[in-house]
């Protein structure tokens, strides 16, 4: 790899409920077994082991129809409290080898190893020792994807399910997005996967061979998205530790005030602040709130969930000036807030559209 580009690992453990109740019950090996739901309940398949996928079981399933579909399998209630722990050793072995770990759930995790902590310079030697490591303190098997960047890593770590070790050097990149299910990718979700299926597009080849315009014409911002992931563009960097989920700044003021403009000009300074430090984290926010306290000391809030992801001052400052003239103010104020909400990483609009596509589909 060239020494420029950074070196990014996705950990992700193969079946994790599944396998921890494997370890934890001899009886359980080698059946299909289902962590979650129960077959004749309206609850729905968590994890299931590899046996279990045989017969065409997957997560997110209705256990009702994994039942039909396997009636011998065996159904078992998670153990969150258990599996937990182990994610808590998994991701402190991942620590060990870089201060950039970002979990993505229990046993998922995306690391930065470009500067390792003891200097190991091969990607895929980290990656093999972290497997190594995982197997040794847990018993149980992880698959690891080894790229320059989030999306390249996340797709080939399920390439070779289950124990596998994948790399893809930028030389291999674009043949290996070429031919992979459209699907796969981030942000592209059922819907829009049916909706690319009718256009003919089936794979990141496929992709490929629409022109931004088309794309942006068709998806409008997430088409300007796809176009870079298909060519295996994503600079999204990986962010330890959850972000902090707000942003806020008030401002007491020493003579008490009545004038609107006045408020609203310090709003605006509140706002500017609040974009500086939103862009020093590289987030973006989807609730906005305005505090404001009286005199008299009452003290009130108001919010609002915004249409996109603002960051800019102006943004915030049009949605809090909205808030404020939706209140009746009959005496003076002696502070006014702002504290932004539901942050999200601004180079991640990726992120932004899963839970859109979601939201759309229930
Ligand atoms: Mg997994």
């Amino acid at each position: 790899m060239e020494s420029n580009l950074r070196k990014i690992i996705h950990i992700d453990m193969d079946a994790f409920y599944a396998s921890v109740e494997q370890r934890d019950h001899v009886e359980y090996r080698g059946k299909p077994l289902i962590v979650g739901g129960s077959p004749h309940s309206r609850g729905v398949v968590a994890t299931c082991s590899y046996e279990a996928r045989r017969y065409g079981i997957h997560s997110a399933m209705p256990a009702s129809m994994a039942h039909r579909l396997c009636p011998h399998a065996i159904f078992v209630k998670p153990r969150m409290d258990v599996y937990r722990q182990v994610s808590r050793d998994i991701m402190s072995i991942c620590k060990a080898h870089t201060d950039l770990v970002e979990p993505l759930s229990l046993d998922e995790a995306f690391l930065d190893v470009t500067h390792h902590r003891r200097g190991m310079a091969s990607g895929t030697l980290i990656a093999r020792e972290i497997k190594q490591q995982i197997y040794e303190v847990t018993g149980l098997t992880a698959s690891a994807g080894v790229s320059y960047n989030k999306l390249i890593a996340k797709i080939a770590s399920d390439d070779h399910k289950p124990n596998g070790l994948t790399v893809i050097t930028p030389e291999k990149a674009q043949a290996f997005l070429d031919a992979v299910p459209i699907g796969r990718f981030f942000g592209i979700g059922k819907v829009t996967e049916q909706k690319l299926s009718l256009l003919g597009v089936h794979t990141g080849s496929d992709l490929r061979r629409l022109s931004r315009e088309q794309l942006i014409q068709l998806f409008s911002d997430r088409g300007r998205v796809f176009y870079d992931l298909v060519r295996g563009i994503d600079p999204r960097p990986v962010l330890p530790n959850r972000i902090r989920q707000s942003i806020g700044k008030e401002t007491t003021f020493q003579v008490d005030m009545d004038d609107i403009d006045d408020m609203l000009s310090q709003l605006m300074l509140l706002a500017q602040t609040i974009e500086q430090q939103l862009r020093n984290r590289s987030v973006t926010g989807r609730v906005v709130v305005l505090k404001i306290k009286f005199a008299n000391f009452q003290q009130i809030t108001r919010r609002t969930t915004t249409h996109i992801p603002v960051q800019s001052a102006q943004d915030i400052y049009d949605y809090v000036q909205s808030l404020l003239n939706q209140v009746y103010i009959d005496t003076k104020v002696r502070l006014l807030g702002i504290t932004v909400q539901k942050l999200e990483s601004a180079q991640d609009p990726l992120v932004q559209m899963e839970t859109g596509e979601q939201l759309t589909l229930f």
